[in-house]
């Protein structure tokens, strides 16, 4: 099932709404293994809700979604085995804030993976060091800059040893000067092959990471394509409108 025909995540037709409001409609998109995906698009076009029916925080209610060949089939066999595959990074971090950044990287492997204390422990000291922090393990989210909380989040979803990564505007919420740190772990991740879809307006990192960017709009993916050829000549107006605001 994770030989590289099989795509990382396909969505086929996908609908999602709220009461009557159609927050996706007919959501077709197909990730190959390794592919690094950037979705942008104006506030409320369901860049969030998209991410999010792919580890199933929100539950589509039309069309198929398939996540390392695993389909979401309402099961809570499918949902359990998607989430096992991917992770997720919030724009507020979502670190348990009464846990040490190192318990944050060492509960769910240890309950969900049977990771010994021990093991848990050394795979979190490693990916803390990676992303730069193993010297705050010890250290409450609360006294961490914004910067490096966002980085613990990002060990702590390592820990589980995911296979696709999901980003919702991870730098957002961040002052400016933190924002790079941040952005280079992610480029780090993305050059180990890491498969990573990346809500995000970071422009820079688009045309430097992602091998292509989606444009979104009112639900639907209005157009897509690689980063150079979607920003130099997006297609549609509303993308061009959009790319006239942000850049
Ligand atoms: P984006 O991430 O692109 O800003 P979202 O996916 O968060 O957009 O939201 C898309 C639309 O769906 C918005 O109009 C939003 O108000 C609506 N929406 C999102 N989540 C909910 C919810 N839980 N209940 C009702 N409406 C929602
Ligand atoms: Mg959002």
């Amino acid at each position: 099932m994770t030989n590289s025909t099989v795509p990382a995540v396909k969505l086929a037709g996908v609908m999602k709404r709220f009461g009557n409001f159609a927050a996706l409609s007919d959501v077709n998109l197909d990730i190959a293994a390794g592919e690094k995906v950037v979705i942008c698009g104006p506030s409320g076009s369901g860049k969030s809700t998209l991410i999010r029916c792919i580890n199933h925080i929100e539950q589509h209610d039309g069309g198929e979604i398939s996540v390392n060949g695993i389909r979401l089939d309402r099961s809570a066999a499918s949902v359990a085995k998607v989430r096992s595959v991917t992770g997720m990074v919030f724009q507020n971090f979502n670190l348990f804030p009464h846990m040490t950044v190192l318990e944050n990287c060492t509960l769910a492997p240890r309950s969900t993976l049977k990771l010994s204390r021990a093991k848990a422990e050394a795979q979190a000291m490693e990916l803390l060091s990676k992303v730069r922090i193993g010297d705050q393990a010890r250290k409450y989210p609360g006294q961490l800059s914004g910067g490096q909380q966002q980085r613990a989040a990002i060990a702590r979803s390592l820990c589980m040893q995911p296979k696709i990564m999901l980003f919702d505007e991870p730098t957002s919420a961040l002052d400016p000067e933190m924002v790079k740190e941040v952005l280079e772990t992610m480029k780090a991740l993305a050059g180990e092959g890491m498969t990573m879809i990346c809500v995000t307006h970071e422009m820079g990192f688009a045309r430097e990471v992602a091998d292509r960017v989606v444009f979104m709009d009112r639900g639907s993916i209005m157009e897509q394509g690689r980063p150079d050829a979607f920003f130099s000549n997006p297609h549609t107006d509303r993308a061009r409108q959009f790319l006239s605001q942000i850049i």
